[in-house]
């Protein structure tokens, strides 16, 4: 091997000690490995005090402050929920470690699990900040849709479900070395849609689904023993009937895990039309408290009705929620007292969906671009454009989950076309953004003209002439309107699909008046199809008197 050493120092060396310069380069290397050993040991000892990682799995201690630093490099905003759910999962996993050198801890004292319940809007990173925290922790991770999920006996997923598919997210190379692994270093769960499960109002009569499962994650959140295998599934159900013959009755606990080390977090948006959590929140604030318990106010004089309902958009309530918020919204009261940590999510604002963009490690765009490498295309983003999808995608109101499908239909057809293309290089810039098609068909040196006359024979078998003055038209109409010219000109074809069932030979021309008359398609489809059927009326008749 070559190495290459600092000329100067050798030199100094040699000069100072009065030695060889051979000699000196072996004093410096000496001198390298010294300090390389010392550097070494000190990150050792560093590592040993924020954690340790007793097993070579990787999982180590993490403190808030370290799990929160991580969560910022992927995850905009939501300061509050970051914190929360940092500390929650820095406490429960520091303990779980804690407990497996102190089994004995477990038996004296009762350890309260941090489980955590999050409000606020879907797609704005309740989810996602879970997901991040898996790969930080090296700690399996499952996210569930509560609607997916009956209490037992009924149609659909028991939630005992959870814990095995939680198992399926382990390492391990068989279910029973995944088990071990959850049952050592826990888990996580996050529930989501929890507010889905939750009883709306004063229901008359067991709401078995809705609060049955609510029961059935309580006993999981408080501990619960469950199969590791699905107890109802064949391959268990011969060995439950060997293990009979063998007489060995009663519950095989080694194919058994506990829920006490897996960490529950539930979350939902806690909207509904009437009696949302927001709603619930306000008019406690509003009055008080003096809220009675049939929803109606003490105070009189005032009614929810009255206020301003933009004002509500404004005001995020969740921050206020307290447990009997919870409580009131249709939550469990034991749920919400085993969860210890209640939290909310703010809505994003379009400044957060520029910097989701155009800030984090993962982003959308890092993505794009990385995609379109693989074919050679280098693709680069202006602001202008980010400025645009971040507006398009606030008014979508489904938070940072908008962002993909509006980056989706700019793209996709470049997406279609470049690669393999003569194109090394896409700017993607607002005019794109605004009129993607448009631009694509420009750059592809085609007319969105002839690019719809060769789609409509494909599709219908019919070939098109577009007259010199229906295109003039459509090219008109589509600056007036500022709209993409292959748009306006499928706006105004709308009807023209008829024409695929109308049996037509030969080329067909479109002209202006067609294009102008927004009836003129479906009128000539009615009369074709009166004359068509007329005509049947005759055919079968006659057909059958000559066959007769
Ligand atoms: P929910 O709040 O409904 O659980 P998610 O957390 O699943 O929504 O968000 C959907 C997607 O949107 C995530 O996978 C992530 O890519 C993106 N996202 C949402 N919120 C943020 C945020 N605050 N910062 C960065 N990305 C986000």
């Amino acid at each position: 091997m070559k190495v290459t050493l600092p000329k100067d120092i050798i030199e100094k060396i040699a000069r100072d000690r009065n030695i060889s310069e051979e000699e000196a380069a072996k004093v410096f290397l000496d001198a390298q490995d010294k300090a390389n050993e010392v550097f070494n040991q000190e990150l050792g000892r560093a590592y040993e005090k924020t954690g340790d990682d007793p097993d070579g799995t990787g999982i180590r201690r993490f403190t808030p402050r370290e799990i929160k630093e991580h969560l910022d490099k992927y995850v905009i905003g939501q300061e509050e929920y970051k914190k929360r759910l940092s500390i929650a999962v820095a406490f429960h996993f520091a303990t779980v470690m804690y407990l497996q050198g102190h089994p004995e801890d477990r038996k004296v004292k009762r350890f309260r699990k941090k489980n955590t319940i999050t409000a606020g809007p879907t797609g704005s990173g309740k989810t996602y900040c879970v997901e991040v925290l898996g790969d930080l922790l090296k700690i399996p991770v499952l996210t569930v849709d509560a609607t997916d999920y009956t209490e037992a006996g009924y149609v659909g997923k028991n939630a005992d479900e959870m814990i095995r598919e939680l198992i399926d997210m382990a390492p391990g190379t068989n279910r029973r070395e995944q088990a071990e692994f959850v049952s050592r270093y826990g888990g996580m769960i996050f529930i989501d849609e929890i507010d889905k499960k939750a009883k709306e109002g004063q229901v008359i009569g067991h709401d078995i689904s809705r609060e049955g499962f609510q029961r059935a994650v309580l006993k999981l959140i408080e501990r619960k023993l469950v199969p590791i295998e699905n107890p109802y599934s064949p391959s268990v159900q011969i060995q439950e009937l060997m293990n009979r013959n063998r007489e060995n009755k009663g519950k095989n606990l080694e194919s058994m895990i506990s829920t006490e080390n897996i960490l529950f977090l539930l979350g939902g948006s806690f909207e509904r039309t009437s009696n949302s959590l927001n709603s619930i929140v306000e008019k406690r604030l509003a009055h008080g408290g003096n809220v009675a318990e049939d929803d109606t106010f003490v105070i009189k004089g005032f009614s929810a009705e009255r206020e301003d309902p933009s004002r509500r958009q404004m005001h995020n309530y969740y921050k206020q929620a307290d447990a009997n918020d919870f409580i009131k919204f249709g939550l469990l009261p034991e749920i919400v007292g085993r969860s210890p940590i209640r939290t909310f999510v703010n809505p994003l604002s379009k400044s957060n969906l520029i910097r989701i963009m155009t800030d984090t490690e993962d982003s959308i765009l890092t993505q794009y671009k990385l995609e379109f490498d693989l074919f050679e295309v280098d693709i680069e983003f202006t602001a202008n454009a980010i400025d645009f999808v971040a507006e398009r995608a606030e008014n979508m109101k489904t938070g940072a989950r908008a962002l993909v499908s509006v980056w989706e239909d700019i793209l996709t057809d470049f997406q279609f076309e470049l690669p393999g293309s003569q194109f090394e290089k896409l700017v993607v810039n607002r005019r794109l953004c605004e009129k993607p098609t448009d631009v694509l068909l420009e750059m592809l040196e085609r007319s969105p003209f002839l690019d719809y006359i060769n789609t409509f024979r494909q599709e219908h078998g019919i070939e098109l002439d577009i007259t010199t003055e229906a295109r003039e038209y459509v090219t008109e109409y589509a600056r007036q309107t500022n709209m993409q010219v292959s748009q306006t000109l499928k706006n105004k074809m709308f009807g023209a699909t008829a024409l695929g069932f109308m049996n037509i030979k030969g080329p067909f021309q479109i002209t202006r008046a067609m294009l102008e008359d927004e009836k003129y398609f479906d009128t000539l489809f009615t009369e074709w199809y009166r004359k068509d059927s007329l005509k049947q009326q005759v055919q079968p008749g006659s057909s059958e008197n000559s066959g007769a």
